[in-house]
């Protein structure tokens, strides 16, 4: 327990009563270090010790805000590698994409920095006579965050820095299998000068410590960010105690390929929208929609550069595609890739590969149609399927034929039926000629059905889930 890296909680780390080990998924011998495991009375004293710090916090000159948002961001920056070589050893990244990941971290935190000095009312005339107007936003108190493993540094800091930025105190729950990232992020905040008890760390499992944070009464609000299943129990769980709630929850974004597409592009744009972060991507594609005349030139395609993908330990830099993140994941990605066959499609590619370590070789389902489940369901691995359409109509019918919503894409050369997609998709972000995952951080961020719900994440518009509207009118005589 001596090495056990522990809570944060009021501004203490705060030895636990257990603690769990985080292992490399490339390598499960390997133990990157011991966990505390919160209980719900953590929990508690979390959601206590923020209720006492958030008033002075808000009270404080933004200039405060914006400086620790600032330094935690530059310390990211100055951390990069031991951050990105973190993450790839918990979550199975490749050490580019987890460096990348890092270093997204360390822009949102300065883009919130400059967010958390500019908070923008309104001043209107009223209807009646020597009255005033004015409208301003105003922090919510304390909120609870949770989220998913798979972005486990960018996404537990595009929720706190805007929550921060408004002048909230957080308590931030990370996914159990990705302690490690998140408690490099409390370290570095303390480092940055956050004020005790302003944000706090509890790591544990969710159905014990995320419900707590859910139920607690004083917790004002909740960011989620993970699967659907999970979001609906925690949006009850919200309505019940009448708190705000925002849920990013999964997806499966069509990716659209016309016949005048440029093939070399669709092929890349398919092989990093569907495999790349092996497949663990929300915005990952995982429908395939390939105009009939160049079905089968594009399947080929496809094949020879998977064949040519190397996977394998993501510290080793020529690979570009980790392991699954853990036992039960793989498991569930096999399941898939039997059903697809069991459907009638032709596999491509989807067995465990030989060695120690969650692999997989990525896995294509061809000859797939969009009612198969194996189209339906979030696989949230590196399998996807190819479905064919007769014209830019039916592709346009079965990319929207979805209850997900959070990206599509189409790759075409036709200005007319780029603009078309663009204005019909059902989605909350659309790409032309680029593949549906790869963001950027100054603009919004999410989708629409199920998998969204409640405002949208990152650039400006994220500071209006965390804070409320206040309407002032002032009679001056
Ligand atoms: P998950 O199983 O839903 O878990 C997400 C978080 O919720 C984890 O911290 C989890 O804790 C916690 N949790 C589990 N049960 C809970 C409960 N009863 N009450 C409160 N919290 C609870 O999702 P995941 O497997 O980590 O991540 C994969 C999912 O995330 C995919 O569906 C993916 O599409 C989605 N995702 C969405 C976005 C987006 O922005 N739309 C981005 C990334 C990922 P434990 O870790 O302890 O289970
Ligand atoms: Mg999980």
């Amino acid at each position: 327990m001596q090495d056990c890296k522990r809570n944060l909680i009021g501004g203490e780390w705060v030895s636990p009563q257990t603690f769990s080990e985080n292992r490399n998924p490339a390598n499960p011998d390997e133990v990157i270090g011991l966990y505390a495991r919160a209980e719900a009375d953590d929990v508690a004293r979390a959601v206590e010790a923020a209720k006492i710090a958030q008033p002075g916090w808000a009270a404080a000159s933004p200039q405060l805000r914006s400086d620790v948002l600032r330094r935690a961001g530059d310390m990211l920056l100055a951390r990069n590698d031991e951050m990105g070589r973190l993450l790839a050893r918990e979550e199975g990244k490749t050490l580019a994409e987890a460096t990348g990941e890092a270093l997204r971290a360390a822009q949102l935190f300065h883009f919130f920095s400059g967010e958390a000095v500019r908070n923008p009312g309104e001043k209107l005339t009223s209807i009646r006579d020597g009255v005033e107007v004015d409208v301003m936003r105003e922090p919510l108190g304390v909120v609870g965050l949770i989220t998913p493993w798979n972005f486990p540094i960018a996404i537990p800091v595009w929720k706190t820095a805007p929550a921060l930025a408004a002048g909230n105190a957080v308590v931030l729950k990370p996914a159990d299998l990705t302690p490690g990232c998140a408690h490099l992020l409390a370290e570095i905040l303390v480092e940055a000068g956050c004020p005790k008890g302003v944000f706090n760390l509890v790591m544990g499992s969710g159905s014990v410590i995320g419900k707590a944070l859910v139920e607690h009464p004083d917790i004002a609000a909740i960011s989620f960010t993970g699967s659907e299943r999970v979001g609906r129990g925690i949006a009850m769980g919200c309505a019940q105690g009448l708190k705000k709630v925002q849920l990013e929850m999964g997806g499966k974004n069509p990716m659209v390929v016309l016949a005048d597409a440029d093939l070399d592009l669709a092929v890349n744009a398919c092989l990093n929208g569907a495999f790349f972060s092996t497949g663990q991507r929300c915005t990952a594609s995982s429908r395939l929609i390939v105009e009939d005349r160049i079905h089968d030139a594009f399947v080929d395609r496809m094949r020879q550069a998977m064949a040519g993908l190397r996977i394998g330990d993501p510290l080793d830099e020529a690979v570009q595609i980790g392991p699954v993140v853990s036992e039960g994941q793989l498991a569930g990605n096999l399941d898939y890739v039997r059903l697809a066959a069991d459907e009638g499609c032709e596999v491509v590619g989807g067995e465990r590969l030989n060695r120690a370590g969650y692999f997989q070789n990525p896995a294509l389902f061809v000859g797939a149609t969009n009612r198969m489940r194996s189209s339906r369901e979030e696989i949230f691995g590196p399998c996807a399927s190819v479905i064919r359409v007769a014209d830019f109509d039916e592709a346009l019918a079965v990319a929207n034929d979805t209850s997900f919503g959070l990206s599509s894409g189409i790759c075409t050369a036709s200005l007319k039926h780029a603009t078309a997609f663009r204005r019909k998709s059902k989605a909350g972000m659309v790409m032309v000629n680029l593949p549906t995952a790869g963001v950027d951080y100054h603009v919004p961020f999410g989708g629409r059905g199920a998998s969204s719900l409640g405002g949208r994440e990152q650039g400006r518009i994220a500071m209006d889930f965390y804070t409320a509207v206040k309407t002032a009118y002032v009679f001056a005589g």
